[in-house]
């Protein structure tokens, strides 16, 4: 018997749009092939509820990827709809050369919910403009050039934050990349330092030292780093290693910068900002994705000391800021209060992981478990010794979970890492479906 969904009260309309057929060659015929597309057999999503989304024939999914870790309240969430349609009745444009409640207030929220002197935002469409900007403030603030990123990172497509990215499959062959230099992937399965290695975060982190030594001119702009790498996937630092990069960056002149694009909002289920986890306050954090549930917002949250910089010239965003997105953002952060959903994602991702330790003893093809809140993986390997990454088995395990009713992330370098990040709405039969779902999608393996 095939798992089921838990029930749902939510009937979706009945779909008139045109067929799928006529959707797909319209997407050949008149959108980039530079997009690409999950599965063989392409899904066609047409309605969106809380955790769930439905194709045009009506059938339900369990969204577990949350349309790439971005759909924090829910889809369509009635408190998140209703700010964006009110708004959209009062006034839907302004920008920033007119004052508006819409962008004060948000603002004034979203600075409540970050630590130490962070309270200037800049607010913007996406992740990318957001890490863009860091990354012009940055060199403004501290007058160098140089920045130093981390292998395995991902931050974004324009060219400065393709630049940033360290995927060769992300990067493009033209000029990008000025002045960024990698350091080493703090990574405690693949890296030289594993979990049973307790000074591995400061070892490291001493590699940012080498690399400021030896590859700049021994002064940095800053440092950027997720809070815990999502595309590269659910790489999660050691502890102390964010207290001791950001230590040996300050030395070298460089300001800090937390990319809280996936980790933030409480995904975590601990912390508010994924950050917090390191027990560092950054200098600089760019965010998106979960702070808009599915609206073009982001941000990026400084200190009025290094937001100054802006001034010397003029800076302006014409959508950032917009009075519907701001109103979205507020009504986000109000749903993740109220619905006390940092602490949902807490007891949820306890039995995500305990299931997917289960499911570990089990299946000999996943050679690493690992997570925090709702943001965990599953990696595949060919062999648990030589760690030899296995793609196949992750894309039949990825494509079998759709058949089976559950839509999951891919990620990693390999392209052999499951990712788990679902809407924060998500239940204990959600997870239990999930479960269920993937052992028997491992199981035929
Ligand atoms: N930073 C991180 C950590 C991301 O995961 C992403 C998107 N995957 C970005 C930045 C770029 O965001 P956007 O696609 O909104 O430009």
């Amino acid at each position: 018997r095939a798992p089921q969904l838990p029930p749902c009260e939510h009937k979706p309309k009945a779909y008139t749009g045109p067929s799928f057929d006529e959707t797909l060659a319209a997407r050949k015929e008149f959108l980039s092939p530079g997009l690409f597309l999950y599965y063989k057999q392409p899904l066609m999503v047409v309605e969106g509820h809380m955790q769930y989304v439905y194709d045009q024939t009506g059938r339900r999914y369990l969204d577990a990827f949350g349309g790439i870790v971005t759909v924090s309240a829910g889809h369509c969430h009635p408190h998140v709809t209703k700010a964006a349609v009110d708004q959209l009745n009062t006034i839907a444009h302004t920008t920033t050369i007119y004052l508006n409640n819409q962008i004060t207030e948000y603002a004034k929220l979203l600075a409540s919910k970050m630590p130490g002197n962070l309270k200037c935002v800049y607010f913007v469409n996406s992740g990318s403009e957001a890490n863009d900007l860091a990354i012009l403030m940055a060199r403004l603030y501290t007058g160098n050039y140089d920045l130093i990123a981390l292998r395995n990172c991902y931050h974004g497509g324009v060219a400065s934050a393709m630049g940033l990215t360290a995927h060769s499959t992300w990067k493009f062959n033209v000029p990008h990349s000025f002045g960024v230099h990698h350091a080493m992937t703090p990574d405690p399965y693949r890296g030289v330092w594993g979990r049973d290695d307790r000074d591995a975060g400061r070892k490291y982190a001493a590699d940012i030292k080498d690399l400021i030594l030896n590859g700049t001119p021994g002064k940095v702009a800053g440092f950027f780093a997720e809070s815990i790498q999502g595309v590269g996937g659910v790489v999660i630092f050691p502890d102390g290693y964010l207290k001791e990069a950001y230590r040996i960056v300050r030395e070298h002149g460089g300001v800090c910068i937390a990319d809280e694009v996936q980790a933030g909002f409480g995904r975590t289920g601990t912390h508010y900002w994924g950050f917090e986890t390191q027990g560092v306050i950054p200098d600089i954090v760019t965010m998106a994705k979960s702070i808009g549930n599915g609206a073009p917002l982001a941000a990026v949250v400084t200190t009025p000391e290094i937001a100054k910089t802006l001034a010397q010239r003029i800076h302006f965003n014409t959508f950032g800021g917009n009075p519907v997105s701001c109103a979205i953002g507020k009504a986000v952060l109000e749903v993740i209060d109220r619905e006390k959903r940092q602490q949902h994602c807490l007891e949820m991702g306890k039995i995500l992981l305990a299931g997917f330790h289960k499911l570990h003893a089990k299946h000999k093809v996943i050679g690493d478990v690992r997570g925090m809140g709702l943001m965990v993986a599953l990696e595949f390997v060919k062999d648990r010794a030589t760690k030899e990454p296995n793609k196949d088995a992750c894309v039949q395990v990825f494509e079998r979970c759709r058949e089976l009713g559950a839509l999951v992330g891919k990620g990693g370098l390999h392209g052999n890492i499951i990712r788990i990040t679902p809407p924060m709405c998500v239940t204990k039969a959600d997870l239990e479906f999930l479960l269920e779902v993937l052992d028997i999608a491992l199981s035929e393996v």
